[in-house]
């Protein structure tokens, strides 16, 4: 069960986004970009597979932001990936 707060996080990266990712019924994707790891919304996020491979290669490659000014002085990747909603929270391949 999903509940509406957890709606806003990106998939991906734990990022609380301003909009719904992925709608109201979280099946409706804007198709608008995470301005923490670059992910479209319903593109590489759009099944557990692509959400672990594009968030390994985001880790992997140092965690850049997609649109740097969106990021808080004192942002914490580790706070962040706490919020990924737990479904998609998967650590390995
Ligand atoms: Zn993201």
């Amino acid at each position: 069960m999903v509940n509406n707060e957890e709606l806003y996080f990106c998939r991906v990266c734990g990022f609380r986004y301003y909009n719904l990712p992925w709608g109201e019924n979280n099946d409706n994707p804007s198709r608008e970009i995470c301005p923490c790891c670059g992910v479209e919304f319903g593109y590489e996020d759009s099944n557990l597979l692509g959400i672990q491979h594009y968030r390994k290669k985001w880790l992997e490659t140092g965690t850049k932001w997609f649109e740097p000014r969106e990021r808080p002085d004192d942002w914490s990747l580790e706070k962040q990936l706490d919020q990924i909603p737990e479904q998609y929270k998967y650590e390995n391949l």
